[in-house]
């Protein structure tokens, strides 16, 4: 076995904020219960790093001091609510590796959000970077609250609160945020104007996904989605699909779910089913997903995020658990963690599964699908398009640069076209599938990085 390579190695439109429920009485808590019962994200990412550290026959110190986060802070975050009431929110910021580069991770808010799976989150941040090969370490964040219950007002104190808690922790060289689940580049503004009247002057490069005219990239807002489709093209070739006329399932309808129909649907793939947090919608004849989001737009006009049209022309009412059951060429994860599990992989029906979440597949279900001759592209590779264009961002903001869409792009199709094909080569030295070879790549470049370095003192 070779050891991994260690040297190469639109018209988006930036949504209108709120982040409400059209229904009052719906939150996120209520829908999301997906983990229950099943092993927590930290366990899988756990498990994925001694699977890889024992392949790369790596130092048990080396394995050791990966598994666990360099930093962890948890902090209290007071806001006044609308009715004056103060209320103290719980939030989260995980350093997990800076050996290549500064932290760099989302803020997710939600309220299932706990310290172990921003833990899980910062250290599949670390991998993604490496195997993006950009030079990135890994991080995350997260505040636990119910987004879709808090008014505009309450999300920017909550925003800049939480900024405050952790200024001392973040910076362009130390730790450079993004948005996550439930939050976007209304947030990233807040978050840099917090920090920036800390430091008395502008910082752009405090956050990435920022809007475009607060230095924000060309590109940014659909990059996970774009990198997702680059990869998808690499994957089709190897399966032999065509994507022309090939059926996709999409789970999500968010930032990246959304953005992965519409480029997809660009392709002429065949958008078949698409579900948000409240359920889904299938049609076989083909969903146009830019006139489902034209018509939540026009639904709901003051949330940049309501629902899907559940009663939406042609089609048919789905759950969630039917939809990934949906025979399809391409199936694309794209909402939260563990979702195909032991429980329902026997009956994912599809040719490739792109995970553009993060962790959406447990390790049982991950060899499952392996073993059913599905072609995975695991999450560290299929959405590091996300950070690779925020790290284009984070140049151009340095630099005090402003880079055309089609510049980012065709960057970005190097970049991912070059990680895929990395990946790929690992797979094929060491024999293995897809998530295993992402992971033997990311974790050797890592341990490469901290066994030149050595332990200091
Ligand atoms: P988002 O908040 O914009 O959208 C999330 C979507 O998922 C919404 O449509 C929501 O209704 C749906 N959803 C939430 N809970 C669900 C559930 N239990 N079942 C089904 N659907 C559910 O978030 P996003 O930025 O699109 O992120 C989606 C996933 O992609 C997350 O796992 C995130 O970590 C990952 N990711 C995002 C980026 C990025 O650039 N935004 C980059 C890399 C990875």
């Amino acid at each position: 076995m070779k050891p991994p390579s260690l040297s190469t190695c639109s018209h988006e439109r930036i949504q209108p904020f709120g982040i409400r429920s059209p229904n009052s009485d719906f939150t996120l808590s209520q829908n999301a219960k997906t983990q229950n019962g099943n092993i927590t994200p930290l366990e899988v990412a756990i498990q994925q790093l001694d699977l890889a550290s024992e392949v790369l026959d790596l130092d048990s110190t080396v394995c050791e001091i990966l598994k666990k986060p360099k930093r962890s802070v948890i902090v209290s975050v007071p806001i006044k609510r609308e009715n004056d009431v103060i209320n103290v929110f719980t939030g989260f910021r995980v350093q997990h590796n800076d050996i290549r580069g500064p932290y760099k991770g989302g803020i997710r808010y939600h309220p299932d959000v706990t310290l172990e799976e921003v833990t899980a989150l910062a250290m599949w941040m670390t991998w993604k970077c490496a195997v993006a090969d950009i030079p990135y370490g890994g991080a995350k964040g997260g505040v636990k609250c119910d987004p879709t219950e808090l008014s505009i007002g309450e999300l920017e104190r909550l925003t800049r609160r939480y900024t405050t808690e952790i200024l001392n922790i973040i910076g362009p060289y130390q730790d450079v945020p993004a948005p996550d689940l439930y939050t976007d580049a209304q947030t990233m503004a807040w978050i840099m104007d917090t920090y920036s009247q800390f430091k008395g002057y502008m910082v752009p490069e405090i956050v990435t996904g920022k809007p475009v005219n607060l230095g924000g990239s060309e590109g940014r807002e659909g990059a996970t989605a774009r990198g997702l489709t680059y990869c998808i093209h690499e994957a089709a070739k190897h399966v032999r699909m065509r994507l022309k006329g090939a059926t996709v399932v999409i789970q999500g309808f968010g930032k990246v779910g959304w953005n992965a129909a519409r480029f997809l649907h660009e392709e002429g793939c065949k958008i078949i089913a698409l579900s948000d947090v409240k359920g889904g919608i299938q049609n076989q004849k083909g969903i146009d997903p830019i006139e489902v989001y034209e018509y939540q737009k026009r639904a709901y006009p003051s949330h940049y995020k309501g629902t899907l049209p559940l009663e939406y022309d042609g089609c048919t009412r789905i759950t969630n658990e039917e939809l990934l059951e949906i025979k399809c060429d391409i199936l694309i994860p794209a909402a939260m963690e563990n979702q195909i599990t032991e429980k329902n992989v026997a009956n994912v029906n599809a040719q490739v599964v792109a995970e553009a979440a993060n962790g959406p597949t447990t390790p049982e279900a991950s060899k499952i699908l392996v073993e059913k001759g599905i072609f995975i592209i695991p999450d560290i590779l299929a959405n590091s398009g996300g950070v690779t264009v925020s790290y284009f961002e984070w140049i151009q903001n340095i630099h005090r640069e402003h880079w055309t869409r089609e510049q980012v792009y065709s960057k970005l199709r190097c970049q991912m076209v070059k990680a895929f094909k990395d990946v790929f080569a690992t797979k094929k030295d060491y024999e293995t599938d897809m998530r295993t070879a992402a992971m033997i790549l990311a974790v050797g470049r890592v341990a490469a990085a901290l066994r030149t370095l050595g332990l200091w003192p």
